[in-house]
């Protein structure tokens, strides 16, 4: 048996061992066990991170953002050099398909490092003239020491996607991972090292939310705090950084509707979009339409092609080519999701397909897989149509006309992201207009130009990421008026 793979934090440039020596163990999902111990830092590695970062942060900040860019860009070098060892311990550590981390999570990681590098370089100044009396301009300068939280699920596309555009706007930055999966932060970690960023510039810091998170939060040299994960942990966040008048980006859950017209083109190519909509990366992403709304005209038809679909999903090891879904990232998790299908079976729900823990031969036997589920019969308003679940569970709701289906779509406390599948133009836009979402997709799913702007409304999130937004997050404005 090999020993666990350790993991350190980054502090000033260095890979440090967290101060009390405390390490927590990190598992293999497909497997069942161990395979790497990651820091259980505390207050006093947060300290010691966010004094590097404030030592670095005038530097980095008088940097032109031209040779900040070439910074970013080595690094995204770097991370498709090491492309295929990125995807195995993205895999390895999440319990995803080993060739979605290879096509998805480590390429966009890749994409969101070169886009704040290009993006930087290319942003327009601002400037409003009074008139021949005056004339204001704005600059938008970065904030100092920002922090940056990521949650499991897409562990390096999503650490990315938030200290990309925060080191390119001039910011030091202390970055937690999540606890769950923090090994491909851990590598970038080593990555930026050997890219050359100065020492203090990146700090990366594991460990648990409560105490990491938490004293990073709070701390009072931390500006900005840019979090993606739980609504619980966002509320949280917000209520610790409130009185402290921090900024704060929170990207939080969905519970997201797709809905499905009776006009809808249900091509083959249509059909795999929208099964996949609700089970790509076992259902564990926030974009996900863990809600079916589907026209009743056509409610039958559909369920069958689409059953025939979902049945067809195969569920097994991360790293063989034929499996597409893998093991769910804990065993908590799992947990969760396998007592949110029998709660849903309980309140009357009927499971159509799926509804179970599936068991893997071989070296997967104790690995936490469960089934793609589709569960119909449950009202709107009931728990499972509700609450995020976050695994590979897809509920059925009937409706009849645009109305009823843009109340069921908004008859949520969440509003992260819908798609809508119609063939009707004219309704598209009518009724992405009135869908309570920060994104709608028409007749497309996870179709994404990192220039637009990516969030949620109510429960979902507070503000946006993603181009000019994040930018604009991650520095403060400065009005200078000078009279003509
Ligand atoms: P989580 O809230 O448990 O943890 C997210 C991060 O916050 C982790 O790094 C965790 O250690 C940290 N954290 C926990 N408690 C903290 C505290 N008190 N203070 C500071 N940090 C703390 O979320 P998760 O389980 O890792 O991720 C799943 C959730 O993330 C789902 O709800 C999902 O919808 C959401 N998510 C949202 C988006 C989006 O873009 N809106 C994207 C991906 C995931």
């Amino acid at each position: 048996m090999t020993a666990p793979l350790t993991l350190a934090n980054l502090i000033d440039g260095r890979q440090q061992e967290p101060r009390a020596g405390r390490y927590l163990d990190v598992f293999e999902p497909a497997i069942g066990a161990v395979f790497a111990r990651c820091p259980d830092s505390d207050a006093a590695d947060v300290d010691a991170a966010v004094a590097a970062a404030q030592r670095a942060a005038p530097d980095w900040a008088a940097t032109p953002a031209e040779q900040r860019a070439q910074l970013l860009n080595r690094l995204a070098d770097l991370v498709e050099r090491d492309l295929d060892d990125l995807a195995r311990l993205e895999s390895r550590d999440s319990g995803k398909p080993v060739q979605l981390a290879r096509s998805l999570d480590i390429p966009r990681a890749v994409a969101n490092l070169r886009f704040f590098a290009a993006a930087i370089t290319q942003w327009p100044g601002e400037a409003h003239p009074m008139d021949g009396r005056a004339i204001n301009y704005t600059l938008r300068q970065p904030l100092g020491v920002v922090a940056c939280i990521s949650p499991w699920n897409l562990p390096l596309y999503l650490f990315t996607w938030k200290i990309a555009p925060a080191l390119a706007a001039g910011n030091a930055v202390v970055a937690k991972p999540s606890e769950v999966t923090p090994c491909t932060a851990a590598r970038l970690g080593e990555l930026a090292i050997e890219a050359g960023f100065p020492s203090g510039v990146l700090n990366i810091v594991h460990g648990n939310g409560p105490q990491v998170g938490q004293a990073l939060v709070e701390h009072a040299q931390v500006k900005a705090i840019s979090f993606t994960g739980s609504t619980k942990t966002g509320a949280a966040i917000a209520a610790a950084a409130a009185p402290k008048f921090k900024k704060l980006s929170l990207e939080m859950g969905g519970k997201n509707p797709a809905i499905v017209f009776a006009d809808a083109d249900l091509s083959d190519a249509n059909l795999d979009t929208i099964v996949r909509s609700g089970f790509a990366n076992q259902g564990e992403i926030c974009l996900c339409g863990s809600r079916l709304l589907v026209e009743r005209s056509i409610y039958d038809d559909f369920k069958e092609c689409y059953l025939e679909r979902v049945r067809a999903l195969r569920v097994g090891d991360p790293n063989a080519a034929a499996s597409d879904l893998g093991a769910l990232v804990s065993k908590a998790h799992f947990d969760k999701v396998t007592a949110c299908i029998e709660r849903a079976r309980t309140d009357g729900g009927h499971v159509l397909c799926g509804g179970d823990a599936v068991r893997v031969d071989g070296r997967c036997a104790d690995g936490w897989f469960v089934a793609p589920t589709v569960i119909e019969g449950l009202p709107n308003d009931s728990v499972t149509n509700q609450e995020e679940i976050f695994g590979p569970v897809v509920t059925l709701i009937p409706f009849d006309g645009e109305d009823e289906a843009i109340a069921i779509a908004n008859g949520t406390g969440y509003g992260l992201a819908a798609s809508l599948w119609t063939s009707n133009l004219d309704r598209a836009h009518r009724v992405a207009a009135k869908l309570e979402f920060g994104i709608a997709w028409i007749n497309c799913w996870l179709l994404r130009d990192l220039r637009t702007p990516f969030g949620g409304v109510k429960n979902s999130g507070v503000g946006r990421e993603g181009g000019v937004e994040a930018l604009r997050f991650f520095t403060e404005p400065k009005n200078i008026c000078i009279r003509l």
